[in-house]
C-alpha cells in the first residue's frame, strides 16, 4: 500500500475525481507541450456526464489558462477501461503535437495510459487488516504505530497539517451562510444546525445536531470549492473531520491522539483504495461515503484505545451497512445527496463504535470480506448508478421540488 499522503490530500473540491485528478494531469500535459497553443480535451464516462456539476470543466480551463482550451464532453462512448476518461491533444498552428490518454481512478490520483501508477512505492507491504492486525498483535503495537514504522516520522507531520485543514474547513463553513453554486438552489445548513444545537433537551439530539453541522460545514466548503482534506474523497470529505472534532471537543482529547486516529483511520481506507476502490465513479457511493464512514469509525475506536478486534469489527460495521448505496448527485453537483450524505455517515460511525464496544466478541464477518464484497457490488452497479446522474434521485428530482 502507498504512503497515507496519497490518502489525505490537501486541495480543492468539490470532486477528487472530477477536479483534483484532471487538474493534475492538465498541470503535466501544459509543462509536457510547452510549446502549445491550444488544448482540446475529450471527456468520458462520468467525467463528462457530471464533469459540469463537478466543476471538471472550470478546472481544465483554469489549469491551461492562459492557454486556450476545448472541451468536449461525449457522453456515448462506451468507456470501457475505466469511468474517469479523458482524452489530451495539445496543438501548435492547429497540427498536432501530442496526444495523452488519461484515466482518473480516485482520491485525486490519476494514470496515464500505458504508464505505471503515477503514485510513488508503496510503503507498506502487508495489504490486509488480518495481515496488520496479525503484525500489530506479534508486536505488542497499535496501528498507528505500525504506520509510523513503514512511514516515519514525517507522516504525522503531514497528519497535523491535515487536521489543521480539517478544523479550518468546519470553521469556515460553520461561519458562512447563504447558497451554493451550481444552480441547484442548494442553501448552505452548516451554520443553521450549529445555532439549534441546544434547542433540544436530549444530550443525544444535541450530539447529532452538533456532529452533523461539522459535517454540513466541511462538505459545503467542498461544493463551493474551498480548501478540504480528501477523507478518502472529496465528496466524502465531511465524515472523518466532524467525528474527530467533536469527540476532541467534548472528551478533551489532544491533537496529538487526534492524528493518531487518524493514521488508523488512514490505514483502513488505504485498505478500500488498494483492495477496492474508493471512486464513486467505479463502485458507487459506497467506496466513498461507505468507505469515510469505515475510516471515521476506526479512528474513534483508536482515539477510545479500544483493541484491535473492536477497531476492526467498527470499521466492518460501517461498511457493512452501506453496502449497494449508490452515487446519484442531482445535476452532477456534489451537494444533494451529497452534503446530507456525509451528516448521516457520520452519526453511523458513532453507532459502530458503539456496536464495537458491547457486540465485538460475537461479530461473524471481517474487515477484509466486507471490502471484498463493497468492491463485487459496486462492480455489479448499473452504471447509471455509479457518478453518471442519470439514474436515481439524479434522474427523478425536478425543479419543483422544494425539499430533499
Ligand atoms: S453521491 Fe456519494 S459518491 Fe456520488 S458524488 Fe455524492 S458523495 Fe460522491
Amino acid at each position: 500500500m502507498q504512503s497515507l499522503k496519497q490518502l489525505y490530500k490537501i486541495g480543492r473540491g468539490p470532486s477528487s475525481s472530477h477536479t483534483m485528478g484532471p487538474e493534475k494531469a492538465c498541470l503535466r500535459i501544459k509543462q509536457e507541450f510547452s510549446q502549445a497553443d491550444l488544448f482540446k480535451i475529450t471527456l468520458y464516462g462520468s467525467l463528462a456526464l457530471t464533469g459540469k456539476g463537478h466543476g471538471t470543466d472550470r478546472i481544465i480551463k483554469e489549469t491551461f489558462a492562459p492557454i486556450k482550451c476545448e472541451i468536449i464532453f461525449d457522453k456515448k462512448s462506451p468507456c470501457d477501461i475505466h469511468p474517469n476518461t479523458m482524452d489530451i491533444g495539445a496543438y501548435k498552428n492547429n497540427e498536432l503535437i501530442g496526444k495523452r490518454r488519461v484515466y482518473s481512478v480516485g482520491g485525486g490520483s490519476i494514470l496515464f495510459e500505458n504508464e505505471e501508477s503515477e503514485t510513488p512505492n508503496d510503503v507498506y507491504s502487508l495489504n490486509s487488516f488480518t495481515e496488520i492486525s496479525q503484525y500489530c498483535l506479534k508486536h505488542n503495537i497499535r496501528i498507528w504505530e505500525y504506520v509510523r514504522e513503514c512511514e516515519g516520522e514525517e507522516i504525522f507531520e503531514h497528519l497535523f497539517k491535515v487536521w489543521d485543514v480539517m478544523k479550518s474547513s468546519i470553521n469556515q463553513g460553520l461561519t458562512t451562510s447563504g447558497i451554493l453554486p451550481g444552480g441547484l438552489n442548494t442553501q448552505r445548513r452548516a451554520q443553521i444546525l450549529y445555532n439549534q444545537r441546544h434547542i433540544d433537551e436530549s444530550a443525544q439530539t444535541q450530539e447529532n445536531r452538533l456532529v452533523c453541522s461539522y459535517a454540513f460545514a466541511v462538505s459545503e466548503q467542498n461544493a463551493s470549492g474551498g480548501t478540504i482534506v480528501t477523507a478518502p474523497t472529496c465528496g466524502a470529505c465531511g465524515v472523518v473531520p466532524s467525528v474527530l472534532k467533536y469527540y476532541q471537543e467534548k472528551k478533551g482529547f489532544s491533537d496529538e491522539q487526534i492524528v493518531r486516529a487518524l493514521a488508523t483511520g488512514g490505514i483502513i481506507g488505504n485498505l478500500i483504495k488498494t483492495n477496492a476502490s474508493i471512486s464513486g465513479a467505479e463502485c458507487g457511493c459506497q467506496a466513498e461515503i461507505g468507505s469515510a464512514c469505515c475510516m471515521a469509525a476506526g479512528a474513534l475506536a483508536e482515539l477510545f484505545e479500544m483493541g484491535l478486534g473492536q477497531i476492526e469489527y467498527a470499521a466492518e460495521v460501517a461498511m457493512e451497512h452501506h453496502l449497494g448505496l449508490t452515487c446519484d448527485p442531482i445535476g452532477g453537483l456534489v451537494q444533494i445527496p451529497c452534503i446530507e450524505r456525509n451528516a448521516v455517515a457520520a452519526m453511523r460511525a458513532i453507532n459502530a463504535l458503539s456496536l464495537a464496544n458491547f457486540l465485538t466478541d460475537s461479530r461473524k464477518i471481517s474487515f477484509d470480506l466486507v471490502v471484498k464484497v463493497m468492491y463485487e457490488t459496486g462492480k455489479n452497479l448499473l452504471s447509471d448508478y455509479r457518478e453518471t446522474s442519470s439514474g436515481g434521485l439524479a434522474k427523478h428530482y425536478t425543479h419543483h421540488e422544494s425539499q430533499e
